[in-house]
C-alpha cells in the first residue's frame, strides 16, 4: 500500500486517480487546500495531519505502507516571503516529523515533490539537475531543505527516496472530473481561464521589463497528467532499487512568456481576454525551463501534452468545475 501526503491537492489527485489502477492506496490530507472530491473513491482517505505524530503512527500501524509520497506542502512564492513561518513549520517541520514517523515505523521508501524554485535565478537558459541550487525565497529554501535532510537521512539511516522538481504544473485530468482549483487562484493559466470565463475582470501582466524577447516572464508548463505519470515511473524504480537518492526535472523543455500563453489561451478557447500590464511580482526569476533529459534517459519520461494541450484540459475543467 502506498500513503499519498496531500493526495487530496492538485498535483496530489491526479497522482491518486493515476496510482489506484496499479496500487492500493491511502490518502492521507488535512484538507486546508485540498478537495474531498478530489480524492478517487478507490482509494482510502483519512483526515489528519503529516505534522501530527499520533496521526501518522496510527496510519503506519493499521495499515503495511511500502512507500510514502509527499505532496503536502504550500506552494506561493510570494506568500512564502510574507509569511515564513506557515511554511518552514509546514514543508520543513512537519516534513521531518513524516520522516521521523517513517523511519521509525522502518518504512523506507519515499517520493518528494520539489521545484525549480530550488534554483533561484539560474545562470543558465536550459536547467539542469547539475545547475547551482541557490532559492531566492522561503519556499524555494523549505524544499532545497528537505532535499538535504533525505540526502543526510539516505546515508545514516538508509532511506530510499527519489526527489522530482516540478516546473509550471497545469492543466486538468482529461476526464474533467479533477482540475485546478485553489482560493485564492494565484496561477496563471486559471486566472486568464477565469477572466476569459468572466469570473474575474481582468488579467494582469506581472512585468514587461523583463529581459526576455517580449519582456516577460518565461515559464516551462508541464501538463498535471504528465506529472502523475512521471511519479509512477520513479516509484516503480524506487521500489524495484533501480533507482535511489536520484534528483529529477520535470519540464517540456520549452518556454513560453506570459503573453504567449495568453494568446496561446485565446486561440484554444476562441475568446479574448481582458489584459493590463502591472508591475513585476516579487520574488519572479525572468526565465525557468527544465532540461528533462536525465529522467528520460535513466525512467523514458517525457511530457506527451503540449501547452495547447494543457489550456484545452483546463479549459474544460473550467467550464464545469465541481470543487
Ligand atoms: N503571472 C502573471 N499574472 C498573473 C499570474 C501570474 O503575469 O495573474 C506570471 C507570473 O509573474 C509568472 C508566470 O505568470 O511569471 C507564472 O506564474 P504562476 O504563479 O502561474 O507560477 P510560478 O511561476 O509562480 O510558479
Amino acid at each position: 500500500m502506498i500513503l499519498v501526503v496531500g493526495g487530496a491537492g492538485y498535483i496530489g489527485s491526479h497522482l491518486v486517480k493515476e496510482l489506484v489502477e496499479k496500487e492500493e492506496v491511502i490518502v492521507l490530507d488535512n484538507l486546508s487546500t485540498g478537495h474531498l472530491k478530489a480524492v478517487d473513491t478507490r482509494a482510502i482517505f483519512v483526515q489528519g495531519d503529516l505534522g501530527n505524530e499520533e496521526d501518522l503512527q496510527m496510519i503506519f500501524s493499521s495499515y503495511p505502507i511500502k512507500a510514502v509520497m509527499h505532496f503536502a506542502a504550500f506552494s506561493l512564492v510570494g506568500e512564502s516571503v510574507v509569511d515564513p513561518l506557515k511554511y518552514y513549520e509546514n514543508n520543513v517541520a512537519a516534513t521531518l516529523t513524516l520522516l521521523k514517523v517513517m523511519m521509525k515505523n522502518k518504512v523506507k521508501n519515499f517520493i518528494f515533490s520539489s521545484t525549480a524554485a530550488t534554483y533561484g535565478i539560474p545562470n543558465v537558459e536550459i536547467i539542469d539537475e547539475q545547475t547551482v541550487t541557490s532559492p531566492i525565497n522561503p519556499y524555494g529554501h523549505s524544499k532545497l531543505m528537505i532535499e538535504q535532510m533525505l540526502a543526510d537521512f539516505s546515508k545514516a539511516y538508509g532511506l530510499n527516496y527519489v526527489v522530482l522538481r516540478y516546473f509550471n504544473a497545469a492543466g486538468a485530468h482529461e476526464s474533467s472530473k479533477i482540475g485546478e482549483s485553489h482560493d485564492p487562484e494565484t496561477h496563471l493559466i486559471p486566472i486568464i481561464l477565469q477572466q476569459l470565463l468572466g469570473q474575474r475582470e481582468k488579467v494582469s501582466v506581472f512585468g514587461s521589463d523583463y529581459d526576455t524577447p517580449d519582456g516577460t516572464c518565461i515559464r516551462d508548463y508541464i501538463h498535471v497528467t504528465d506529472l502523475a505519470s512521471a511519479h509512477i515511473l520513479a516509484l516503480e524504480a524506487l521500489l524495484s532499487e533501480k533507482k535511489n537518492a536520484e534528483v529529477y526535472n520535470l519540464g517540456n523543455g520549452l518556454g513560453y512568456s506570459v503573453k504567449e500563453v495568453i494568446e496561446t489561451c485565446e486561440r484554444v478557447t476562441g475568446v479574448n481576454a481582458n489584459v493590463e500590464m502591472a508591475d513585476r511580482r516579487a520574488g519572479d526569476p525572468a526565465r525557468l525551463v527544465a532540461s528533462s533529459q536525465k529522467i528520460y534517459s535513466e525512467l523514458g519520461w517525457k511530457a506527451e501534452r503540449n501547452l495547447e494541450q494543457i489550456i484545452g484540459d483546463a479549459w474544460k475543467w473550467h467550464k464545469k468545475q465541481q470543487y
